[in-house]
């Protein structure tokens, strides 16, 4: 349902929840984070509104990152509780991916992975991705060529980001029939379901195109579509008003 993703030089988990706050009127029935701190990934998900996961966030607060990613899930898979909501991990736990629409042919593809030895532990359509992109990392090639290739193996409306303990400082997004927003800032990059989660930080903004691939990092975001090949991108500027 809501998406945001950061990587720059402030707390991601910061930025990533106010981000999460302001999406909160579209609606949503659990929430959760990831953060990249020490090539290590922490998340935390609570079913429940956001009240819920700042809670979770006090009790144990995740070691300080600048990268990072947040979810507010609209169920359509599985029931609405802490287990089923965004992030999934794969089995390494080294892949942390959230998800917006749904996979449609993700039966075929659990059973598909099942089989290759993968124990799936939520009954999501979205975490048969994380071990899809697990299985294409071995393959070769870095998060981005990963995703690129999942993605041409899902049929359905999705909106993607995911990062990798193994591509250090580089959050990846994709898209198909569901937005994605990219937030273009001064050593700083956001992505997002929405403007209005990053709003307050710039209104630099990408419109991802259909069946596109961003690669955001710190310093600059690159843009190719499914197979690889560089996409033209349009900057605009937000100069309108966003308020929830
Ligand atoms: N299909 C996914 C799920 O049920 C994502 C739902 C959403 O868009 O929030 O977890």
């Amino acid at each position: 349902c809501g998406i945001v993703g950061y990587v720059g030089g402030r707390s991601a988990l910061d930025v990533v929840v106010d981000g999460l706050a302001r999406l909160e009127y579209r609606g949503y029935d659990s929430a959760g984070v990831a953060v990249l701190a020490d090539g290590k990934l922490t998340t935390a998900k609570r079913a429940g509104k956001l009240v819920n996961l700042r809670g979770a966030l006090a009790e144990e607060p995740p070691p300080a990152g600048t990268l990072g990613m947040g979810h507010t899930r609209w169920a359509t898979h599985g029931p609405p509780n802490d287990r089923n909501a965004h992030p999934h991990l794969d089995c390494t736990g080294s892949v942390a991916v959230i998800h917006n629409g749904i996979i449609e042919n993700f039966a075929e593809l659990r059973a598909e992975l099942e089989e290759g030895g993968h124990g799936l532990g939520s009954d999501t359509d979205t975490e048969a991705v994380a071990h899809l992109l697990e299985d294409e990392l071995k393959a070769g090639g870095d998060l981005a060529d990963a995703m690129r290739r999942v993605c041409g193996r899902l049929e359905g409306a999705f909106t993607l980001v995911a990062t990798h303990t193994g591509s250090p400082g580089l959050v990846v997004g994709a898209r198909r029939n569901s937005p994605l927003v990219v937030g273009v800032g001064d050593g700083e990059n956001f992505l997002a379901s929405d403007v209005a989660a990053f709003i307050e930080h710039t209104r630099d903004a990408i419109e991802l195109g259909q069946d596109q691939v961003v690669e955001l990092r710190a310093e600059g975001v690159t843009v190719t579509d499914f197979d690889g090949r560089p996409a033209e991108v349009k900057e605009y500027h937000v100069d309108w008003d966003v308020s929830a």
